[in-house]
Protein backbone atom coordinates (compact mmCIF):
# COMPACT_ATOMS: atom_id res chain seq x y z
CA UNK A 1 0.00 0.00 0.00
CA UNK A 2 0.85 3.29 -0.61
CA UNK A 3 0.92 6.35 1.71
CA UNK A 4 -2.17 7.69 0.74
CA UNK A 5 -3.96 4.38 1.09
CA UNK A 6 -2.28 3.86 4.53
CA UNK A 7 -4.27 7.34 5.58
CA UNK A 8 -7.35 6.30 3.74
CA UNK A 9 -6.75 2.37 5.35
CA UNK A 10 -5.85 4.45 8.94
CA UNK A 11 -8.76 6.51 8.71
CA UNK A 12 -11.84 4.12 7.54
CA UNK A 13 -10.32 1.77 10.28
CA UNK A 14 -10.62 3.94 12.64
CA UNK A 15 -14.53 5.25 11.91
CA UNK A 16 -15.63 2.03 12.17
CA UNK A 17 -13.71 1.30 15.60
CA UNK A 18 -15.61 4.32 16.88
CA UNK A 19 -18.82 3.48 15.74
CA UNK A 20 -18.46 0.22 16.93
CA UNK A 21 -16.04 -1.10 19.62
CA UNK A 22 -17.20 -2.97 22.88
CA UNK A 23 -17.22 -1.82 26.02
CA UNK A 24 -14.84 -3.60 28.15
CA UNK A 25 -13.98 -2.14 31.77
CA UNK A 26 -10.31 -1.72 30.70
CA UNK A 27 -11.01 0.67 28.03
CA UNK A 28 -13.17 2.90 30.28
CA UNK A 29 -9.31 3.97 32.26
CA UNK A 30 -6.43 5.96 31.16
CA UNK A 31 -4.51 4.59 34.44
CA UNK A 32 -1.38 2.46 32.77
CA UNK A 33 -1.55 0.12 35.70
CA UNK A 34 -5.12 -1.09 35.09
CA UNK A 35 -4.43 -1.24 31.38
CA UNK A 36 -1.21 -3.36 32.03
CA UNK A 37 -3.51 -5.76 34.05
CA UNK A 38 -5.78 -6.43 31.49
CA UNK A 39 -3.10 -7.11 28.61
CA UNK A 40 -1.41 -9.62 31.16
CA UNK A 41 -4.82 -11.23 31.47
CA UNK A 42 -5.83 -11.42 27.91
CA UNK A 43 -2.72 -12.97 26.57
CA UNK A 44 -3.77 -16.08 25.45
CA UNK A 45 -7.04 -15.48 26.97
CA UNK A 46 -10.24 -14.74 25.66
CA UNK A 47 -12.23 -11.21 25.98
CA UNK A 48 -15.33 -13.23 27.96
CA UNK A 49 -13.42 -14.98 29.89
CA UNK A 50 -11.23 -11.91 31.08
CA UNK A 51 -13.70 -9.73 32.53
CA UNK A 52 -15.04 -11.21 35.36
CA UNK A 53 -11.23 -11.86 36.58
CA UNK A 54 -9.95 -8.37 35.55
CA UNK A 55 -12.92 -7.04 37.61
CA UNK A 56 -12.10 -8.65 40.65
CA UNK A 57 -8.46 -8.24 40.41
CA UNK A 58 -8.57 -4.27 40.22
CA UNK A 59 -11.39 -4.77 43.28
CA UNK A 60 -8.53 -6.17 45.10
CA UNK A 61 -5.36 -4.80 43.98
CA UNK A 62 -6.43 -1.08 42.57
CA UNK A 63 -2.81 -0.06 42.35
CA UNK A 64 0.14 -1.34 41.86
CA UNK A 65 1.56 -0.88 45.71
CA UNK A 66 -1.55 -3.31 46.58
CA UNK A 67 -0.61 -5.58 44.36
CA UNK A 68 2.90 -5.30 45.98
CA UNK A 69 2.04 -5.49 49.46
CA UNK A 70 -0.02 -8.88 48.57
CA UNK A 71 1.30 -12.40 49.34
CA UNK A 72 2.12 -14.39 46.45
CA UNK A 73 -0.93 -16.74 47.25
CA UNK A 74 -3.88 -14.52 47.05
CA UNK A 75 -3.05 -12.79 43.50
CA UNK A 76 -2.47 -16.58 42.01
CA UNK A 77 -6.07 -17.14 43.86
CA UNK A 78 -7.62 -14.40 42.19
CA UNK A 79 -5.77 -16.00 38.91
CA UNK A 80 -7.33 -19.10 40.02
CA UNK A 81 -8.68 -20.87 36.45
CA UNK A 82 -7.26 -18.48 34.08
CA UNK A 83 -4.49 -20.37 33.32
CA UNK A 84 -0.59 -19.48 32.33
CA UNK A 85 0.40 -18.74 35.74
CA UNK A 86 3.39 -17.87 35.12
CA UNK A 87 1.92 -14.10 34.04
CA UNK A 88 0.42 -13.70 37.44
CA UNK A 89 3.63 -14.64 39.40
CA UNK A 90 6.20 -12.40 37.13
CA UNK A 91 2.98 -9.53 37.31
CA UNK A 92 3.43 -9.71 40.78
CA UNK A 93 7.23 -9.82 40.73
CA UNK A 94 6.96 -6.72 38.46
CA UNK A 95 4.94 -4.78 41.16
CA UNK A 96 7.44 -5.57 43.73
CA UNK A 97 10.75 -4.22 41.41
CA UNK A 98 8.59 -0.97 40.97
CA UNK A 99 8.24 -0.54 44.58
CA UNK A 100 11.12 -0.99 45.48
CA UNK A 101 12.82 1.05 41.95
CA UNK A 102 9.98 3.29 40.64
CA UNK A 103 8.08 4.80 43.67
CA UNK A 104 5.18 2.06 42.20
CA UNK A 105 4.77 4.38 38.63
CA UNK A 106 4.71 2.03 35.51
CA UNK A 107 7.24 2.93 33.26
CA UNK A 108 6.33 5.47 30.45
CA UNK A 109 9.26 4.12 28.52
CA UNK A 110 8.70 1.07 26.66
CA UNK A 111 13.13 0.93 27.43
CA UNK A 112 12.38 0.60 30.99
CA UNK A 113 8.80 -0.99 31.01
CA UNK A 114 10.51 -4.12 29.00
CA UNK A 115 12.86 -4.70 31.80
CA UNK A 116 9.85 -5.85 33.52
CA UNK A 117 9.12 -9.69 34.67
CA UNK A 118 6.96 -10.81 31.97
CA UNK A 119 7.12 -7.77 29.60
CA UNK A 120 7.79 -9.07 25.94
CA UNK A 121 6.80 -7.35 22.96
CA UNK A 122 3.25 -7.88 23.25
CA UNK A 123 2.65 -6.41 26.48
CA UNK A 124 5.39 -3.79 26.18
CA UNK A 125 3.21 -2.57 22.51
CA UNK A 126 0.24 -2.81 23.82
CA UNK A 127 0.28 -1.17 26.86
CA UNK A 128 2.73 1.74 25.72
CA UNK A 129 0.98 2.77 22.88
CA UNK A 130 -2.46 2.59 24.83
CA UNK A 131 -1.22 4.26 28.21
CA UNK A 132 1.36 6.51 26.69
CA UNK A 133 0.91 7.21 22.95
CA UNK A 134 3.84 5.17 21.80
CA UNK A 135 4.17 4.19 18.10
CA UNK A 136 4.11 0.24 18.79
CA UNK A 137 2.32 -1.65 16.51
CA UNK A 138 0.64 -5.17 18.21
CA UNK A 139 0.96 -7.89 16.65
CA UNK A 140 -1.12 -10.57 18.61
CA UNK A 141 -3.01 -13.50 16.82
CA UNK A 142 -5.65 -11.53 15.80
CA UNK A 143 -3.80 -8.86 14.38
CA UNK A 144 -1.38 -11.74 12.50
CA UNK A 145 -5.02 -13.40 11.18
CA UNK A 146 -6.22 -9.53 9.83
CA UNK A 147 -2.63 -8.93 8.69
CA UNK A 148 -2.27 -12.25 6.92
CA UNK A 149 -5.36 -11.76 4.50
CA UNK A 150 -4.77 -8.11 3.97
CA UNK A 151 -1.37 -8.66 1.96
CA UNK A 152 -1.86 -12.42 1.61
CA UNK A 153 1.65 -13.16 3.78
CA UNK A 154 2.22 -16.37 2.91
CA UNK A 155 4.80 -17.00 6.01
CA UNK A 156 2.83 -18.69 9.04
CA UNK A 157 1.24 -17.03 11.79
CA UNK A 158 1.67 -19.51 14.18
CA UNK A 159 5.88 -19.62 13.91
CA UNK A 160 7.82 -17.57 15.80
CA UNK A 161 10.31 -17.09 12.72
CA UNK A 162 7.74 -15.05 11.19
CA UNK A 163 6.97 -12.86 13.88
CA UNK A 164 9.49 -10.06 12.72
CA UNK A 165 7.16 -10.09 8.94
CA UNK A 166 4.44 -9.65 10.58
CA UNK A 167 5.25 -6.71 12.65
CA UNK A 168 6.73 -5.07 9.67
CA UNK A 169 3.51 -5.38 8.03
CA UNK A 170 1.47 -4.29 11.61
CA UNK A 171 4.11 -1.01 11.34
CA UNK A 172 3.41 -0.10 7.85
CA UNK A 173 0.00 0.37 8.71
CA UNK A 174 0.58 2.10 12.15
CA UNK A 175 -1.39 5.23 12.94
CA UNK A 176 1.50 7.09 14.88
CA UNK A 177 -0.47 9.96 15.54
CA UNK A 178 -3.15 7.67 17.50
CA UNK A 179 -1.37 4.15 18.10
CA UNK A 180 -3.23 3.12 20.80
CA UNK A 181 -6.46 3.32 19.05
CA UNK A 182 -5.47 1.87 16.44
CA UNK A 183 -3.96 -1.23 17.66
CA UNK A 184 -7.07 -1.46 19.59
CA UNK A 185 -8.74 -1.09 16.31
CA UNK A 186 -7.01 -3.95 14.61
CA UNK A 187 -7.58 -6.29 17.40
CA UNK A 188 -11.18 -5.34 17.41
CA UNK A 189 -11.66 -6.27 13.94
CA UNK A 190 -9.75 -9.35 14.65
CA UNK A 191 -12.33 -10.33 17.10
CA UNK A 192 -15.40 -9.08 15.21
CA UNK A 193 -15.49 -9.29 11.93
CA UNK A 194 -11.76 -10.91 10.60
CA UNK A 195 -12.33 -13.91 12.39
CA UNK A 196 -10.94 -17.06 11.93
CA UNK A 197 -14.23 -18.68 10.35
CA UNK A 198 -16.54 -17.14 8.19
CA UNK A 199 -14.76 -13.29 8.41
CA UNK A 200 -17.32 -10.93 7.61
CA UNK A 201 -15.72 -9.48 4.61
CA UNK A 202 -19.17 -7.51 3.22
CA UNK A 203 -19.00 -6.07 6.24
CA UNK A 204 -16.06 -5.40 6.77
CA UNK A 205 -14.62 -1.29 6.73
CA UNK A 206 -11.12 -2.36 5.12
CA UNK A 207 -12.10 -4.82 2.77
CA UNK A 208 -10.83 -2.72 0.03
CA UNK A 209 -7.61 -2.58 1.23
CA UNK A 210 -8.12 -6.24 1.54
CA UNK A 211 -5.49 -8.56 -1.23
CA UNK A 212 -7.34 -11.90 -0.04
CA UNK A 213 -10.66 -10.53 -0.60
CA UNK A 214 -10.13 -8.25 -3.17
CA UNK A 215 -8.29 -12.10 -4.76
CA UNK A 216 -11.02 -14.34 -3.71
CA UNK A 217 -8.62 -16.03 -1.05
CA UNK A 218 -9.83 -15.31 2.27
CA UNK A 219 -10.31 -19.03 3.09
CA UNK A 220 -6.21 -19.56 2.39
CA UNK A 221 -5.41 -16.90 4.78
CA UNK A 222 -3.44 -17.37 7.52
CA UNK A 223 -1.39 -20.19 6.63
CA UNK A 224 -0.60 -22.19 9.52
CA UNK A 225 2.27 -24.94 10.05
CA UNK A 226 0.47 -28.17 11.06
CA UNK A 227 1.46 -29.08 14.82
CA UNK A 228 1.87 -32.62 15.88
CA UNK A 229 -0.74 -33.51 18.19
CA UNK A 230 -0.33 -33.03 21.42
CA UNK A 231 0.66 -35.76 23.63
CA UNK A 232 -2.18 -37.67 26.27
CA UNK A 233 -0.99 -38.60 29.87
CA UNK A 234 -2.46 -40.44 32.21
CA UNK A 235 -2.66 -39.14 35.46
CA UNK A 236 -3.25 -40.60 39.48
CA UNK A 237 -4.85 -38.69 41.69
CA UNK A 238 -5.55 -38.94 45.47
CA UNK A 239 -7.69 -37.62 47.94
CA UNK A 240 -6.28 -38.51 50.79
CA UNK A 241 -8.61 -38.33 54.04
CA UNK A 242 -7.86 -38.38 57.86
CA UNK A 243 -9.73 -37.02 60.63
CA UNK A 244 -12.53 -35.56 58.21
CA UNK A 245 -9.52 -33.63 56.71
CA UNK A 246 -7.85 -33.64 53.21
CA UNK A 247 -4.26 -33.31 52.26
CA UNK A 248 -3.06 -30.89 49.62
CA UNK A 249 0.27 -29.92 48.58
CA UNK A 250 2.19 -27.19 46.85
CA UNK A 251 3.64 -27.19 43.62
CA UNK A 252 7.11 -25.71 43.07
CA UNK A 253 6.69 -21.77 43.07
CA UNK A 254 8.57 -22.06 39.18
CA UNK A 255 7.19 -23.79 36.35
CA UNK A 256 3.93 -25.03 35.15
CA UNK A 257 1.37 -24.23 37.59
CA UNK A 258 3.90 -23.15 40.00
CA UNK A 259 3.31 -22.29 43.32
CA UNK A 260 -0.79 -23.86 43.19
CA UNK A 261 -1.96 -26.29 45.20
CA UNK A 262 -3.28 -29.62 44.66
CA UNK A 263 -4.03 -33.42 45.39
CA UNK A 264 -1.59 -35.23 45.27
CA UNK A 265 -0.51 -37.99 42.44
CA UNK A 266 1.51 -38.02 39.24
CA UNK A 267 1.80 -40.07 36.19
CA UNK A 268 0.98 -43.74 35.71
CA UNK A 269 3.73 -45.50 34.28
CA UNK A 270 3.89 -47.96 31.67
CA UNK A 271 1.91 -51.79 32.48
CA UNK A 272 0.71 -49.90 36.13
CA UNK A 273 -2.60 -49.56 37.15
CA UNK A 274 -3.96 -45.89 37.94
CA UNK A 275 -4.32 -47.47 41.58
CA UNK A 276 -0.70 -48.86 41.93
CA UNK A 277 0.12 -45.29 40.63
CA UNK A 278 -1.93 -43.45 42.88
CA UNK A 279 -0.38 -45.35 45.78
CA UNK A 280 3.06 -44.87 44.81
CA UNK A 281 3.65 -41.65 43.63
CA UNK A 282 2.08 -40.49 47.15
CA UNK A 283 4.23 -42.71 48.90
CA UNK A 284 7.29 -41.09 46.98
CA UNK A 285 6.09 -37.35 46.69
CA UNK A 286 5.02 -37.64 50.56
CA UNK A 287 6.18 -40.19 52.53
CA UNK A 288 2.73 -41.43 53.03
CA UNK A 289 1.32 -45.35 53.19
CA UNK A 290 -2.27 -44.46 51.54
CA UNK A 291 -4.95 -47.21 50.84
CA UNK A 292 -7.57 -46.41 47.79
CA UNK A 293 -11.06 -46.60 48.86
CA UNK A 294 -13.32 -46.05 46.06
CA UNK A 295 -12.98 -44.64 42.74
CA UNK A 296 -14.24 -40.78 42.65
CA UNK A 297 -13.88 -39.39 39.43
CA UNK A 298 -12.38 -39.36 35.83
CA UNK A 299 -11.52 -35.31 34.64
CA UNK A 300 -9.76 -34.51 31.26
CA UNK A 301 -7.90 -31.27 30.64
CA UNK A 302 -6.29 -29.59 27.64
CA UNK A 303 -3.20 -27.31 28.45
CA UNK A 304 -1.44 -25.65 25.68
CA UNK A 305 0.80 -28.52 24.76
CA UNK A 306 -0.48 -31.55 26.36
CA UNK A 307 -3.80 -33.01 27.46
CA UNK A 308 -4.12 -35.27 30.51
CA UNK A 309 -6.78 -37.96 32.10
CA UNK A 310 -7.05 -37.79 35.44
CA UNK A 311 -8.63 -40.79 37.59
CA UNK A 312 -9.03 -39.77 41.01
CA UNK A 313 -9.51 -41.90 43.92
CA UNK A 314 -10.81 -40.96 47.63
CA UNK A 315 -7.72 -42.79 49.82
CA UNK A 316 -7.11 -42.95 53.92
CA UNK A 317 -3.64 -42.36 55.40
CA UNK A 318 -2.31 -45.77 56.18
CA UNK A 319 1.15 -44.61 58.27
CA UNK A 320 3.64 -42.94 57.79
CA UNK A 321 4.54 -38.56 58.16
CA UNK A 322 4.69 -36.22 55.51
CA UNK A 323 8.08 -35.76 54.48
CA UNK A 324 7.97 -34.11 51.08
CA UNK A 325 10.04 -35.00 47.89
CA UNK A 326 8.65 -32.31 44.84
CA UNK A 327 6.40 -30.94 46.29
CA UNK A 328 7.18 -27.77 48.73
CA UNK A 329 4.61 -27.47 51.22
CA UNK A 330 1.43 -29.20 52.52
CA UNK A 331 -1.43 -29.27 54.73
CA UNK A 332 -4.43 -30.46 55.93
CA UNK A 333 -7.71 -29.10 55.52
CA UNK A 334 -11.21 -29.57 56.04
CA UNK A 335 -13.49 -29.87 53.40
CA UNK A 336 -14.20 -25.45 53.94
CA UNK A 337 -11.16 -24.71 53.94
CA UNK A 338 -10.37 -26.27 50.31
CA UNK A 339 -11.72 -23.41 48.65
CA UNK A 340 -9.50 -21.02 50.05
CA UNK A 341 -6.11 -22.49 48.21
CA UNK A 342 -5.01 -21.57 44.91
CA UNK A 343 -5.82 -24.64 42.62
CA UNK A 344 -5.00 -25.50 38.57
CA UNK A 345 -8.07 -25.58 36.36
CA UNK A 346 -7.66 -29.41 36.41
CA UNK A 347 -8.82 -29.94 40.30
CA UNK A 348 -10.73 -27.34 39.74
CA UNK A 349 -13.03 -29.67 38.09
CA UNK A 350 -13.64 -32.12 40.76
CA UNK A 351 -13.04 -30.14 43.93
CA UNK A 352 -16.79 -28.56 43.87
CA UNK A 353 -17.79 -32.21 44.09
CA UNK A 354 -15.85 -32.26 47.55
CA UNK A 355 -17.00 -29.29 48.88
CA UNK A 356 -20.22 -30.05 48.06
CA UNK A 357 -20.85 -33.83 49.51
CA UNK A 358 -22.21 -33.21 53.04
S1 LIG B 1 -12.09 -8.14 3.89
FE1 LIG B 1 -12.45 -10.03 5.02
S2 LIG B 1 -10.48 -11.01 5.10
FE2 LIG B 1 -10.11 -8.91 4.52
S3 LIG B 1 -9.67 -7.84 6.45
FE3 LIG B 1 -11.85 -7.63 6.04
S4 LIG B 1 -12.83 -9.35 7.10
FE4 LIG B 1 -10.66 -9.79 6.94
Amino acid sequence: MNKKKIKQFQQKLSRWYDKNHRLLPWRETDDPYLIWVSEVMLQQTQVNTVIPYYTNFIRLFPEVSRLAASDLQKVLKAWEGLGYYARARNFHRASRILMAENKGQVPDQPIDFQKLPGVGDYIAAAVQSIAFHHPLPVVDGNVKRVLARLFQINDPVNHSSAHSIFKSAAMTLLDIRHPGNFNQAMMELGALICSPKKPGCRDCAVSVFCKAFQDHHVSEYPKRLKRKPSPEYHIAVGIVRKNSKFLITQRKPEGLLGGLWEFPGGKVRKGESAEQACVREIKEEINLKIKIDSFFTRIKHAYTHFKIIMDVYYCSHVSGRVKLNGPVDFQWVTRNQIRKYPFPGANLKFIQYITEES
